[in-house]
């Protein structure tokens, strides 16, 4: 984006502005906001109108009892407001993304402004990859840059067909694009020694494949949340009522196997803070994660764990930290979650390079303060974690191509 020259264009940017919202429309979390704002004030700056375009939610699949979209839930309009607030310029709202009156408009904008569109999942083209709805899309500008990480593993209209109707002059990606490509590199080209994987969160399932990525290129992977006590019940521990995935003992043998023919030290929660039931009130104890009684379960990491845990992160020099270690929801079962992310900011301290991401370990890392004290926090979930586990994402492939 830098080497583009933005004078009087009109520069269309697909941003992820998709932030959560309280009853009254009220943004609860402006990262996404925040973190798009240096692509947006870089071409104000250069004298470019910006037109920004993004989802919010999920409209499509929360429709109104008679079909319909719910306008007023979803509508980008909810953002108008903040975001004059930030950028100290004239924000314009259109109730359109392509058509005539966003055309109109977006030809009525003034370099060094902003015009809005609505929310690009208004429109059934959309998440279809649709061309003519890109293309009523593309018309409005001269330009197009994709700072939407958090949807770049999506194909989708806005995010990647667009692209096609800018040349490769006319077209790139914006600075969080940047950022968030060239920090997941350092994790996966040359990283510094040793590197440690720490994957939390539900299922085993969700993570299969960054687990076999992570298997043939990390020196260390430390296993919390629900998903290890798969990993435990494979490995003929007694695990009570806690998450598993039956369907997936044989497979989680077989990485466990697979990571030591590689060499590659696996870490799984040695105790476990117990409870009898998925409650934060609930009786709770510590035990150790093989032998956890019937009609109890484990919903966190226990002390012992924690210590080694956190022995392993500080002692290393690449992190890599995907999903939480227990239900940190929940106050009585977040200590885990907590004493990590704490290591991995002590580690930092220390000079590792540490990358979060996923949006549950991003929210806890946020919750304890610590985001600016680990080395790059990723503004995508699920596009992180296919970016690691190697896959070319549509978003960016387009923008290349
Ligand atoms: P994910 O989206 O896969 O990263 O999973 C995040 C979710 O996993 C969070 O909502 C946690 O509450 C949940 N989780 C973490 N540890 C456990 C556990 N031991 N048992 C049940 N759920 C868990």
């Amino acid at each position: 984006m830098k080497d583009l020259n933005f004078k009087n264009k009109k520069v269309l940017v697909r941003v992820d502005f998709n932030v959560p919202l309280d009853d009254k429309y009220k943004i609860t979390d402006d990262t996404r906001i925040r973190r798009a704002l240096p692509t947006i004030k870089h071409i104000l700056k250069a004298g470019g109108t910006v037109i920004l375009m993004s989802h919010l939610g999920r409209p499509g699949k929360k429709k109104l009892p008679d079909g319909s979209i719910d306008k007023q839930k979803f509508t980008l309009q909810h953002l108008q407001g903040h975001l004059k607030k930030k950028l100290r310029t004239k924000v314009h709202f259109c109730d359109e993304c392509g058509g005539k009156n966003a055309a109109a408009m977006a030809e009525k904008t003034k370099p060094g402004e902003v015009l809005l569109l609505e929310n690009t999942r208004f429109y059934p083209g959309e998440t279809k990859g649709d061309k003519a709805f890109a293309k009523s899309i593309a018309a409005l500008g001269d330009m197009y840059i994709n700072d939407a990480f958090g949807t770049a593993h999506r194909e989708h209209a806005s995010t990647a067909t667009i692209a096609q109707f800018f040349k490769k002059s006319e077209r790139g990606f914006g600075c969080l694009m940047q950022a968030e490509i060239e920090n997941a590199n350092k994790v996966l080209h040359n990283p510094a020694r040793p590197l440690t994987a720490i994957v939390g969160g539900a299922k085993v399932s969700d993570k299969i494949l960054l687990l076999e990525k992570l298997i043939d290129f990390s020196d260390n992977i430390i296993i919390g949340g629900g998903m290890a006590y798969t990993f435990l019940k494979a490995k003929g521990g007694n695990i009570g009522n806690s998450l598993v995935e039956d369907d997936k003992l044989k497979l989680a043998l077989r990485l466990l196997k697979k990571a030591e023919k590689k060499n590659t030290k696996i870490y799984l929660p040695k105790d476990s803070v117990i409870a009898d039931q998925f409650s934060e009130k609930a009786k709770k104890e510590t035990k150790y994660s093989m032998r956890i009684r019937k009609g109890w379960m484990g919903l966190d990491i226990g002390p012992i764990a924690r210590k080694d845990f956190s022995k392993v992160i500080e002692s290393s020099k690449t992190i890599l930290w995907n999903g939480p270690m227990g239900v940190f929801e929940m106050k009585p079962f977040a200590n885990g979650t907590k004493a990590i992310a704490k290591s991995v900011a002590k580690a930092t301290k220390k000079g590792a390079f540490s990358l979060v991401g996923g949006g549950d370990s991003v929210a806890a890392v946020n919750q304890l303060g610590l985001a600016d004290e680990v080395s790059y926090v990723s503004t995508g979930g699920g596009a992180m974690l296919e970016f690691l586990e190697g896959k070319e994402l549509p978003g960016i492939k387009a923008i290349g191509m």
